[in-house]
């Protein structure tokens, strides 16, 4: 694997996990009632970049999921602008707004809980 590309994977992978974990948190605070299942996608590149971990998702949580990685993973952007400062939207209408508040909801609450270092070592 040249080095350009294993590169350009990490970074994309990294992203996917920044956004598993953030839609983790928000599902695990925000949907305490709802029935979860863990996710799996159907897409092999997402699951591997999904990597071991295993996350409980309600219904929706996983749909929203599925169709930020997907869009991660074709965006065709290298390296990828961070998503608010993009013009291109790709997010469907409805998703767009949902993930805008999990990211809100997600980074706020890791701030509140000191869990700074890990902002930091997602956007760093
Ligand atoms: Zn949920």
């Amino acid at each position: 694997m040249s080095k350009l590309f294993s590169r350009f994977t990490n970074k994309k992978e990294k992203d996917l996990r920044v956004l598993r974990d953030f839609i983790h948190i928000y599902c695990r605070e925000k949907h305490k009632d709802r029935t979860k299942l863990t996710f799996s996608s159907s897409d092999a590149s997402v699951q591997k970049a999904m990597g071991d971990k295993k996350i409980a998702l309600c219904p929706n949580c996983s749909k929203l999921l599925n169709h930020g990685m997907v869009k991660l993973l074709m965006c065709p952007y290298d390296p990828k602008p961070m998503c608010k400062k993009c013009t291109t939207h790709c997010y469907a209408p409805g998703y767009r707004e949902s993930i805008k508040e999990v990211m809100r909801f997600s980074g706020i609450y890791l701030i509140k809980h000191g869990r700074l270092d890990m902002i930091l070592h997602y956007f760093l």
